[in-house]
């Protein structure tokens, strides 16, 4: 029998995993040993004779599920970018199994009694800030998973959660299906319009599929909206669209509609249990928004002002589309289109011009440097290191001082086999509870590759993006796991995200680094300012968009009687009643929503970009209005939020750095949007 990696030490440097000797087969069993593991060190805790304290109980569960966290972190990000049917078929085994365990922890009546006794008692405990936070958050997330239920309602809680941890791990796999199932082929006569960044990558895409001399469109975002921009073929289009609309939707047994009736249904009842009118009041209760309303407020402040923008777009699409002799309404698959047409006509921005600026490597390089100039980090690349695919690439982190600060990953391109869209995560986290532990890091994004790969503008935002969640872990400078990097509040979190997109687009970095991929030449001045100019087109489009999926995802979590849901007629009268415009699609229909059903974390919580946006735009104005968006004085006053963690509260963070409390004002400016005012 060949060696288990994970009943090893790792020795591999900087502890990456040994990615590769770690074969599938080796996590059941890495599995099953770390949930005995943890439960015996539980078992210890609560088995002890001595009283309570903040070492024998805080900090020992801090300790506890060492094994399980290691494989987990493997496991659940491999399953992610780069999955197949063995781990697929782990995957569904092992989360309800995982769920189960958890949810055993989490009703530990021993377990909470000692907590409970040091929460009553916290006060007069000696405990240091990050302590009573801790022990106050542990406390709390034993309450809203259920601790102080009756016993009939904790059986009832801990099968609701491993019910749901199956159904989310379906909802995702039959999603990722749908893509992978899915492809557009072309032939030489279908490919009017497309510039040559998408037919090299169309053509990459029938060559990774074996398809010779034709071309491939898949349903990845980043092949299925270049075509949707470009095609001139409305018919194919049209095709597209309806096939990216409908994934998760077909009848059969990888539907998704039915599990999205058991999940909405099985959270209120969680709710319910818990003492909440609904899962939007539970979920809302422990996040910065505090209540349905408050989310709602913000999400109607945007609404209205987004739908006139749109509607402004909208008669200059038609103009455009008139002009191109369609006589027919403007629908979903030719908004991208004509509005393409108009950023040429009235920006004169060819995104097939603009493109061979944004090299992918270059724009890696522009984040790197950013990362030094702000915060003092650098990053090499290390090509001596075990990897779980030829597409990733290492690199390790260094502070000013040259100190090890961790380890980051990039996962850049489009496969089968991997989840769609762009995350980031982690494979260990930092932490210095027994001696500093440095974080891993990895960042997934499904460009399309190409020789060289080229983004488009959003696409250097995402990498941007991920990015900045990147530097949450990896900046991190704190005592508890349980605290570290990105284990913030849901609408918290995207803050560190999305205002280091700023720098993406600010002109010192777009200079430097937004070089032609055959001449070198830097993007002309006139073309920068004209890119400048164009960042708040269309974005009455990308807010009703957005928006309109974040008000489903609200509604959809206060439907007072879900178990008769019927999610078409849920979807088409909440559309209607919002009055969402018929030519512009939801970012995401509830069938392949992944943030609310392939896992439990954006559930009620979509809105949270929104949320975070308040404080990232009125945040970067700090910048602006310094007159230098490298300002070292600003730039350590972020850093001590990207550092935090945890163990302070947002808001307290926030008003630290900026002075004062956010106003949403900057957000509308940077889309855009006319003030609305009450
Ligand atoms: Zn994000």
């Amino acid at each position: 029998m060949t060696e288990n990696p994970f009943f090893e030490t790792w020795i591999t440097p900087f502890g990456l995993p040994p990615f590769d000797r770690i074969r599938p087969e080796h996590f059941p069993p890495a599995f099953d040993r770390g949930i005995a593991e943890q439960s015996a060190e539980i078992a210890a805790i609560t088995g002890s004779a001595v009283a309570p304290t903040f070492a024998n109980t805080i900090e020992a569960l801090e300790r506890s599920g060492r094994l399980l966290d290691r494989v987990s972190r493997v496991f659940f990000n491999l399953d992610a970018s780069n999955t197949n049917e063995t781990l697929e078929a782990i995957a569904r085994d092992y989360a309800p199994k995982l769920a189960q365990h958890r949810m055993r922890i989490a009703l530990d009546e021993d377990l909470f009694a000692r907590i409970a006794e040091l929460h009553a008692g916290r006060a007069t405990l000696g405990l240091a800030g990050d302590q009573l936070r801790l022990l106050e958050r542990q406390h709390l997330r034993l309450v809203r998973s259920g601790a102080l239920l009756r016993p009939e309602q904790k059986v009832r809680t801990a099968a609701i959660a491993e019910r749901l941890a199956a159904l989310h791990t379906l909802f995702g796999q039959n999603v990722l299906h749908d893509e992978r199932d899915w492809q557009l082929v072309l032939d030489e006569a279908d490919l009017d319009g497309l510039p040559d960044f998408a037919r090299v990558a169309a053509g990459q895409a029938a060559k990774e599929r074996g398809i010779e001399g034709r071309w491939v469109v898949t349903l990845a975002r980043s092949a299925a909206e270049p075509f949707l921009t470009f095609s001139s073929r409305r018919d194919l289009r049209r095709t597209l669209w309806q096939a990216w609309t409908a994934r998760g939707a077909h009848d059969g047994s990888r539907d998704n509609r039915p599990l999205i009736r058991e999940i909405v249904t099985l959270r209120a009842e969680q709710a319910r249990l818990l003492g909440y009118d609904n899962f939007a009041a539970y979920r809302l209760d422990d996040s910065m928004a505090k209540t349905a309303a408050a989310v709602e407020r913000l999400l109607l402040q945007v609404w209205e002002p987004a739908k006139d923008k749109a509607g402004e777009e909208k008669a200059r699409l038609e103009a455009v589309a008139r002009a191109e002799g369609l006589n027919e309404p403007i629908e979903p698959w030719d908004w991208r289109y004509y509005a393409e047409g108009v950023r040429q006509a009235e920006y004169d921005l060819d995104e097939a011009v603009v493109k061979p600026y944004f090299v992918l490597d270059n724009m890696v390089q522009a984040a790197f440097d950013t990362a030094r100039r702000l915060f003092g980090v650098t990053f090499t690349e290390r090509d001596d290191l075990p990897v779980y695919h030829p597409d990733v690439r290492i690199w390790e982190v260094r502070d000013s001082a040259g100190e090890h600060v961790g380890m980051f990953l990039h996962d850049n391109f489009a496969r089968p086999g991997k989840r769609s869209g762009a995350w980031s995560s982690r494979y260990r986290d930092q932490e210095t509870l027994d001696g500093a532990v440095t974080p891993i890091v990895v960042n997934n994004n499904n460009f399309t590759r190409g020789e060289p790969t080229l983004l488009s503008f959003d696409d250097a935002e995402t990498l941007f993006h991920e990015f900045g969640h990147g530097l949450h872990g990896l900046l991190s400078r704190v005592r508890y796991r349980s605290q570290s990097g990105t284990a913030v509040r849901q609408d918290f979190v995207e803050f560190p995200s999305q205002i280091f997109e700023h720098w993406m687009a600010a002109p010192e970095t777009l200079r430097r680094y937004a070089c032609h991929y055959q001449s070198g030449e830097p993007i002309p001045e006139h073309l920068l300012r004209r890119l400048l100019a164009a960042r708040t087109f269309n974005q009455g489009f990308a807010t009703v968009e957005y928006t309109g999926s974040a008000l489903l995802d609200l509604e959809l979590h206060r439907e007072p009687s879900p178990e008769t849901l019927d999610i078409a007629e849920f979807e088409r009268e909440w559309l209607d009643r919002i009055g969402m415009p018929q030519e512009i699609g939801l970012r995401h229909r509830p069938a392949h929503f992944q943030h609310l059903f392939a896992g439990g974390g954006y559930a009620a919580g979509y809105y949270a970009y929104l949320w975070a946006e308040v404080l990232e735009a009125d945040g970067f104005a700090a910048f602006t209005e310094a007159g230098n968006v490298f300002d070292p004085e600003l730039a350590a006053r972020l850093k001590a939020i990207y550092s935090a963690g945890d163990t302070r509260d947002p808001m307290d963070l926030y008003r630290e750095f900026r002075g004062r409390e956010p106003t949403i004002d900057a957000l509308l400016d940077q889309r855009g949007l006319k003030v609305l005012r009450p």
